[in-house]
């Protein structure tokens, strides 16, 4: 597949500047929320066909999210655009200094297939904000979103500035050989490694949105039922398919057995005696990854759960105990409905434990006791942080999204996605009269000159009188 028209045809438009008046923008964003209001039922019913997704989930993590974003966006593109000035040192006082916040141009979004709405349609409410063209490639995996998709938002959107390419593995290599101005990806680090050696090629900056495995410390003074539900929640939303899962807990032996116990009784009240009857419980997205999270079943014992179907692509809410942490299922992200218990001595264990291992996505900590909170929170590091409670924190906008280290590089969300997809270019006008201020930094030089223009320019340290 050749993209190179494609491309040609969005740079096109973004050199004429058409994505740039605001007016534009707001034109296509109300136009996104359209498309969103006007497919809903079509929606969900795609998201139903690739993982069975009830619509509670998909309606809270894929629709509202997307269109809190594009309302943010609406309410605030206005002043989001606005140059910002900055304070001017001596040499600049006569001038104007500021930051004008620039598209890149023709951005690419790749988005993978677990939440195939939000992740792929957030990215773009922040390209076009920030007025760039963009091309998005949604998961072939996740196909009938991506056909939706595909066929859907081209209806709405301006054609000659945003196009959807719908491409796997092969197509996406000759895709990403062509030059963006900037690539936002979501999807597992071993990819991202590929798109950013891809990007290098151009030099074309990235943001990578990766996964990984985010611990969970239960600490033995904390409300137990309270934290089993949480846990359960968010580990057991989307059928475990989410990057930011609590993907293993970490707890003591005093409260282990306490744990495990609430967690079976909260897995039975919220999915009932055969969750596989459930209507709130999701299927795993293809027959390849069945395969990869079922094989994971073969590790430690089964407290609860442990059933199978491969024809329906099922896999039982299950809980796992005697895990060794040279076992795959503690080594490689989950993403599925399975959540391990790993007993360890107490909080430094558990921190150890954490802090010998790439850096996540998400750190959790349940505790009712502040300090070990406020520890857990100094002494471990992670895209994002909740206490006594898993992904909830995501659905706040005006918190960064993002990872470190392995779990990813950059932010979006909120005012960060505008941020992510805006350069940030240095402005500084001058006048071309007043020469005579400018004669300092011209040959011939002299010692005298240098002191007057060093001390005009240099920042001093506050509340010093000595030279530095
Ligand atoms: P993936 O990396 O396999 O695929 C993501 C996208 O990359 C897809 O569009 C796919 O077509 C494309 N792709 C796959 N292989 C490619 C290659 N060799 N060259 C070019 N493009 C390629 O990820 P996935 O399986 O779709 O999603 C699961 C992973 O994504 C998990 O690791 C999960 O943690 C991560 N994830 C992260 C976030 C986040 O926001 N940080 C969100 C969701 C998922």
């Amino acid at each position: 597949m050749d993209y190179s028209s494609t491309i040609t045809r969005l740079r096109r438009s973004f050199r004429d500047g058409k994505t740039r008046p605001l007016q534009f923008r707001i034109s296509q964003l109300e136009a996104l929320g359209k498309f969103l209001e006007e497919n809903k039922i079509q929606i969900l019913e795609s998201l139903k066909k690739d993982l069975n997704k009830p619509s509670f989930e998909a309606e809270l993590s894929e629709l509202s999210l997307v269109k809190s974003e594009i309302n943010l966006a609406l309410n605030n593109l206005g002043s989001w655009m606005k140059d910002e000035h900055v304070s001017r040192n001596m040499v600049t006082m006569m001038d104007t200094a500021f930051i004008r916040k620039e598209p890149f141009g023709v951005a690419l979004i790749i988005a993978p297939w677990n939440y195939p709405v939000h992740l792929s349609l957030i990215p773009l409410v922040g390209a076009i904000a920030a007025g760039n063209c963009a091309v998005l490639k949604p998961s072939e995996i996740s196909q009938n979103t991506e056909k939706l998709l595909a066929d859907g938002l081209p209806r709405y959107l301006d054609k000659d500035c945003f196009a959807v390419v719908q491409a796997g593995v092969d197509d996406t290599t000759r895709l990403l050989e062509n030059k963006f101005d900037f690539i936002f990806f979501t999807g597992n680090p071993h990819v991202g490694k590929i798109i950013m050696t891809a990007a290098a090629k151009h030099l074309t900056p990235v943001t990578l949105e990766l996964g990984g495995k985010n611990p969970c410390y239960v600490h033995d003074e904390c409300d137990i039922p309270n934290a089993a539900r949480r846990i359960a929640w968010s580990r057991f939303f989307n059928a475990g398919q989410t990057c930011l899962a609590p993907d293993y807990v970490l707890c003591s032996n005093n409260i282990k057995d306490k744990l495990l116990s609430a967690l079976k009784t909260t897995i039975h009240e919220f999915y009932g005696e055969d969750p596989k009857l459930s209507p709130d419980f999701g299927r795993i997205i293809s027959d390849r990854h069945f395969k990869r999270v079922s094989a994971l079943l073969a590790y430690g014992k089964i407290v609860t759960g442990g059933q199978t179907d491969e024809a329906d692509k099922y896999i039982a809410p299950t809980v796992l105990i005697d895990v060794k942490d040279t076992d795959p299922v503690m080594q490689e992200e989950i993403f599925g409905p399975i959540l391990p218990v790993f007993t360890v001595s107490g909080f430094d264990e558990a921190v150890n434990f954490i802090n010998d291992r790439e850096k996540p996505l998400a750190a959790y900590v349940f505790s009712s006791n502040s300090q070990i909170v406020n520890q857990f929170l100094d002494r471990t590091s992670s895209g994002g942080f909740c206490a006594n409670d898993g992904i909830i924190h995501t659905t706040n906008i005006n918190l960064p999204f993002g990872g470190i280290g392995h779990s990813g590089m950059g932010m979006y969300h909120g005012k960060f996605t505008f941020d992510t997809f805006s350069h940030n270019r240095a402005c500084l006008l001058r006048s071309d009269g007043r020469e005579k201020l400018n004669e300092i930094r011209y040959p011939p030089y002299s010692e005298s000159r240098l002191g007057f223009i060093l001390y005009s320019m240099e920042t001093k340290r506050k509340w010093s009188c000595a030279v530095m």
